[in-house]
């Protein structure tokens, strides 16, 4: 599984549509202070489900939408796409009948989130169980935030641990005997 695309529309900074082809190996994403490279890096962990509005650095999930500029309307919505190459059928069980998976996330003022999994409307769940059991994820530690080395090397015990979950591959696991704890 590796990711192949990634759509943004709406998305903060990027009001226009704007179509990012993803190759194999590293992919470095270069640019001035402010030009929306950590905006990109936002993108990817919301459409993996990221719910914590913090985390996009917003107060509430509707600051994720395009905010209007000097010459430019805010927008209503905000969407962003996410292909993956499942040639080699790796994905999770539940997901793995196609060649290649597209996720995609749109929020619109006032109507909250929808997700779509090959164009079919999914809960949120089903997209952060995807990627939960995928280890990779909203939360996964291969998503290094600006800032975050420093907090990691202040990081609890416990939170370490929860790191090291993840990349053992599994938080799918750990995340299910949570809500059945809950129940
Ligand atoms: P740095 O190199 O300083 O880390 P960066 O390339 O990571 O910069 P980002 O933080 O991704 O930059 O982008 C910040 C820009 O995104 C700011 O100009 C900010 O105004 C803009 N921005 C953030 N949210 C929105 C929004 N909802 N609507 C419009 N613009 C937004
Ligand atoms: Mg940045």
């Amino acid at each position: 599984m590796h990711f192949t695309r990634l759509r943004l529309n709406g998305f903060k900074s990027f009001v226009d549509p704007t179509d990012l082809v993803i190759h194999d190996g590293l992919t470095g994403v270069v640019g001035p202070n402010g030009c929306g490279k950590s905006n990109l890096l936002e993108a990817l962990r919301w459409v993996m489900g990221e719910n914590r509005p913090t985390a996009m650095r917003g107060d509430g999930m509707e600051d994720v939408i395009f905010a209007g500029a000097a010459r430019r309307g805010a927008r209503a919505y905000a969407e962003v796409s996410l292909s993956i190459d499942n040639g080699d059928r790796l994905a999770p069980a539940g997901f793995n009948d196609s060649d290649a998976l597209d996720i995609a996330r749109r929020i619109t003022r006032d109507a909250g989130s929808a997700y779509r999994i090959n164009g079919k409307e999914v809960r949120a769940r089903d997209v952060q169980m995807l990627f939960a059991d995928a280890s990779t994820g909203a939360h996964s530690p291969a998503l290094v935030r600006q800032g975050q080395i420093s907090e990691l090397i202040n990081a609890k015990p416990r939170s370490r641990r929860r790191i090291l979950e993840e990349a053992a591959g599994i938080s799918g696991l750990y995340q299910r005997r949570h809500e059945a704890e809950l129940k």
